[in-house]
Parts: C-alpha cells; structure tokens; sequence
C-alpha cells in the first residue's frame, strides 16, 4: 500500500521504509504489544509498523517530524480513530507527558539513523516514565549499545546504555528490507528500564561527566584519562587498577569513580 504514495524518501529525515512484511512481523512480535498498553511511535513514517501494532492496542501515539508524511499516514490508518499524530521533533519531545499514573509507555520505531544515539540519550533521560524500548537501529549502534566490559564497541553509549536499562540485541536486519535500502545492516534491540537502578548514582550529570572523561581517549590508560581528576592514592581506594584501559570497567565501576569524585570534591 505505501509504495503507492507519490513521497519520495528524504534522507535528511533518515527515511528508509520497511517494506518486508515478514521483517514487519517479526518485530510486532517481538514487542508483543498488548490491548489498552501506552504504545508510542517515534517516525512511524508511513505506518509500516504502527499498523501491527495498533491493531492490539487499539490506540496509539506516534511522533513525526516530517508534516508531508501525516497526511499519507492518516490515509493509511484511517481505520483507528485512536492513532494519535504529534506533529514534532523526537529530540525535543518529552515522552514523560505520555505516562500516566498507571501506565509506564513503550517506546518502539524504526529511527532515523542520523539521529539515533543523541535520541537514545534524550530517552534514558526519561527513562522513569518507560516499561521498554524496542528500536531498529544501524547493526553498529545495536552492538554497541549491548557491548560488553572488554569488547571493541564497549563506550560511553554501552554504559550509559546499562546504567539504565537492560539490553538485548534481537536480530539482525538486513539492507533489502528496506525501501531506500541503506548501505549497511540493521538489528533490533530491546532495551527495558530497570525499576529498581542496580548501581544508583549520586549525580547523573557527574557520571555522565566521568563517563565522558574516562573514554576521551579509549588507548590510553585509566591513570591517563583522569589525570588532575584521580590519583595514585584515589586509585587504591578505589581498588581500581590506574594501568587498565576504559574498556576494562563495567557499569559499577563507573558509579563507584563518580560517587567516590562526588564525595572528594564535597
Ligand atoms: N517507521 C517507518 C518504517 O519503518 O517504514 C519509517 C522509518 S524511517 C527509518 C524514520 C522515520 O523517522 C521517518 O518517518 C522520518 O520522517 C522520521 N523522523 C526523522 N527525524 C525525526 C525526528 N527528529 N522526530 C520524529 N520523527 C523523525
């Protein structure tokens, strides 16, 4: 039905349309949504996906930056009077408004590449407000996001990523699925809030800070990275050894720096 549509994919929007109704399946069921859930959308585009899944749910909020699509959406859809359109940025919308007392939201939408890791950022910021996030993203950026204390994509994003959320990479995705086809794979993650944080922070900011600060340079050294910052004697009460490299802490870790920076500094 959409490849009827007289649009033409722009990809300053990172338009790349799912066309492969099995590839659509696979997804729906993977998110598993569930009637009268708070199921939000981010680029439905022209409805590939928002279509399996409001037909469970029954109602909608999807979020779209590009207005020429709206029209050809609410054509496409016009058979669930509860699809909600908000006419807006991802970046700058504030998901929370979504929640209400009851109901945490589910997050879902195949992202606009060019913006999907300040996007996941501007999410975990609200992360309270979320029950979990299903995502198609560039395959790179999935494993990133799930790498491991240790592994060559572990990051900033990794952790950020898991000081919040638990993350699964599902499957991968590959480019003929898609309408433009992009140059590389793509995967499906999950990434769902823990309700309880395992290893809660003092100061967000402060461990986004020391996050940032620990992987300035991923060759070089801990003792390195945080020169001015940690000394010898701050590394051994931290029982961290100052010769490892970034890579080597896990999430924990990060949160005992930052705690420990937090208390030092008063
Ligand atoms: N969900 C559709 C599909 O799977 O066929 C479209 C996916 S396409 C990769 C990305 C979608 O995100 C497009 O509809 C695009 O217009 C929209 N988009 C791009 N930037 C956005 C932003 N900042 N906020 C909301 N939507 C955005």
């Amino acid at each position: 039905m959409s490849k009827q549509q007289p649009h033409k994919a722009r990809k300053r929007f990172g338009q790349n349309f799912l066309h492969d109704h099995g590839v659509i399946r696979r997804i729906v069921a993977c998110i598993g949504p569930k009637k009268g859930q708070r199921l939000v959308e981010i680029g439905p585009g022209k409805g590939a996906l928002t279509e399996g899944i409001i037909s469970v749910t029954e109602r909608m909020d999807v979020v779209e930056l590009d207005r020429d699509l709206i029209p050809i959406l609410k054509v496409n859809l016009f058979r669930f009077p509860e699809l909600t359109v908000h006419e807006a940025d991802a970046m700058k919308f504030d998901f929370t408004s979504l929640r209400t007392e009851e109901q945490a939201i589910r997050v879902v939408g195949n992202l606009p590449y060019n913006i999907s890791t300040p996007l996941i950022f501007h999410l975990l910021s609200q992360a309270s407000a979320i029950e979990d996030m299903h995502f198609m993203l560039q395959k790179e950026v999935v494993d990133r996001l799930a790498a491991r204390p240790g592994d060559s994509l572990y990051g900033r994003l990794s952790v950020m990523a898991q000081y919040y959320c638990a993350v699964e990479s599902l499957f991968i995705v590959g480019p003929e699925s898609f309408d433009p086809a992009p140059k590389v794979d793509s995967a499906i993650v999950r990434m769902t809030p823990y309700k309880t944080l395992p290893f809660p922070v003092d100061n967000i900011k402060k461990m986004e800070d020391m996050v940032r600060t620990g992987f300035q340079q991923r060759r070089k050294t801990l003792r390195n990275n945080y020169k001015g910052v940690l000394d010898n004697d701050d590394f051994t009460a931290l029982n961290i050894d100052p010769s490892l490299r970034p890579e080597r802490l896990d999430v924990e870790d990060f949160v005992r720096i930052t705690n420990y920076v937090l208390k030092k500094e008063g």
